[in-house]
C-alpha cells in the first residue's frame, strides 16, 4: 500500500492518455471506438470469427468469454480473505461491487459473508436480507456487543452467500461508538470470535466483503480494522482520483498504529463507458498510478446492474448472461486467482 501511496503523484484525470479510437494501450487494455469490449481484455477472441453486425459481435464475444470463464474451478483461499470495499466518495461503486463480487464468489462455491456497515443498508437489500430496524443487525454487534452468529442471515441468492444486515439504528453509531471502550476494534474482535467457530465448525468463510459508508469515520476505520485487504472501486468519471489520496493516507495511518496486515490489494474500474474519451483516461491514469493494484477487469456501465437491487438481487442472479454480470464473474476470477497480497 506504501508504495502505491508514494508513487500517487496525483494528477488531473485529463493528463497522459491514449489518443481516441486507437485500439490497445501498453497495458493491454482493449477500448476503442471500434471495438468496445469490456471485461478481462487477456482473454481475447480469435481473428477468423464471423462477426458481420455489431450485435453479432457482441454476442458472440460475451460468449467466447463464459466459455473462458467455465474453463476452470476457482481455487480456494489458503485462509479467509477479509475485504473491506472502501472510498469515501460516493455513488463509485462501493456496493454494487460488494455484493456482486459476493455472489459471484459463492456462485463458485465459495462460502461467502457480506458485512453491510451502511446505515442505508444497500448491500442488504441487493441480497435480499431483512433489514427493518427492528431486525437483529451489525449495530448489535458493533455497539451492543452482540455475538456474529446472532445476526448472520442466509441470502436468498446462492446457499453459501450470507449477510449480516445493517438497520436505519446504523446511522447513529458513528456517535454512540466514540465513547465505547476499542471504539476501533470493535467489528474485528467480534469478527475474529466468529471466523474462529465457523471455523472449528468445518464451516470455514472463504471470503468476508466488508461494504464501507461514504466516509472515513469509525464505521470505515472498523473495517480498516478487521480486514487485511482493502477493495477500492473508482468510478470511471470526472474527479475520479479526487480523495485517493486522502484514502490512501488514512489506509496507511491504520497500517501503522491499529493493523499491520492491511494492504491495498485491488482497485476495480466501475460504470465504465469505452465510448468516452473520459473512461479511457481514466483507465489509463488508474493503471499508470497502480499497475499492481489495478484489476484487468473493467465493470461496464450498464442497465441491468444498476436494476438489480430494485428486485432484491445481484446482477449475477438477476441476468447472469448479461454483459455485467459477466464482467463480475470475470472480476471475481481475477480476484481468486491472484490470491491474497503477500
Ligand atoms: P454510496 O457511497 O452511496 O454507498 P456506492 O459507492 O455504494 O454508493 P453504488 O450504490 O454501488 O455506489 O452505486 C451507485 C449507483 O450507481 C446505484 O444506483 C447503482 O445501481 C449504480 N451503479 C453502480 N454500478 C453501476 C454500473 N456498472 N452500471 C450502471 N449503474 C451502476
Ligand atoms: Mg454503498
Amino acid at each position: 500500500m506504501s508504495c502505491a501511496h508514494d508513487r500517487l503523484g496525483l494528477r488531473s484525470p485529463t493528463t497522459t492518455h491514449p489518443p481516441p479510437g486507437r485500439r490497445g494501450h501498453s497495458s493491454g487494455l482493449i477500448v476503442s471506438r471500434e471495438t468496445w469490449r469490456y471485461g478481462d481484455p487477456s482473454v481475447s477472441s480469435s481473428a477468423d470469427d464471423d462477426r458481420s453486425t455489431p450485435l453479432a459481435r457482441e454476442l458472440a464475444d460475451l460468449n467466447r468469454r463464459k466459455q473462458a470463464l467455465s474453463r476452470e474451478p476457482l481455487p480456494a483461499p489458503a485462509k479467509t480473505r477479509v475485504i473491506t470495499v472502501s472510498n469515501q466518495k460516493g455513488g463509485v461503486g462501493k456496493t454494487t461491487t460488494t455484493v456482486n463480487l459476493s455472489a459471484a464468489l459463492a456462485r463458485s462455491g465459495a462460502r461467502v459473508l457480506v458485512i453491510d456497515l451502511d446505515p442505508q443498508g444497500n448491500a442488504s437489500t441487493a441480497l435480499g436480507v431483512e433489514h427493518r430496524a427492528e431486525t437483529p443487525s451489525v449495530y448489535d454487534v458493533v455497539v451492543n456487543d452482540g455475538a456474529v452468529a446472532d445476526v448472520v442471515q442466509k441470502s436468498p441468492e446462492f446457499d453459501t452467500l450470507f449477510c449480516i444486515p445493517a438497520t436505519i439504528h446504523l446511522a447513529g453509531a458513528e456517535i454512540e461508538l466514540v465513547s465505547l471502550v476499542a471504539r476501533e476494534q470493535r467489528l474485528s474482535r467480534a469478527l475474529s470470535e466468529y471466523l474462529a467457530e465457523t471455523e472449528k465448525a468445518g464451516e470455514r468463510y472463504d471470503y468476508v466483503f466488508i461494504d464501507c459508508p461514504p466516509s472515513l469515520g469509525l464505521l470505515t476505520i472498523n473495517a480498516f480494522v478487521a480486514a487485511s485487504e482493502v477493495l477500492i472501486p473508482i468510478q470511471c468519471e470526472y474527479y475520479a482520483l479526487e480523495g485517493l489520496s486522502q484514502l490512501l493516507r488514512n489506509i496507511q495511518l491504520i497500517e501503522k498504529h491499529l493493523n499491520p496486515q492491511l494492504k491495498v490489494s485491488s482497485i476495480l474500474l466501475t460504470m465504465y463507458d469505452g465510448r468516452t474519451n473520459l473512461a479511457q483516461q481514466v483507465v489509463a491514469d488508474v493503471r499508470e498510478h497502480f499497475p499492481d493494484e489495478a484489476l484487468n477487469t473493467l465493470i461496464p456501465r450498464s442497465v441491468r446492474i444498476s436494476e438489480a437491487p430494485g428486485y432484491g438481487q445481484t446482477v449475477i442472479s438477476y441476468d447472469t448472461n448479461s454483459p455485467g454480470s459477466i464482467s463480475y464473474l470475470e472480476a471475481a476470477a481475477e480476484l481468486a486467482r491472484r490470491g491474497a497480497p503477500q
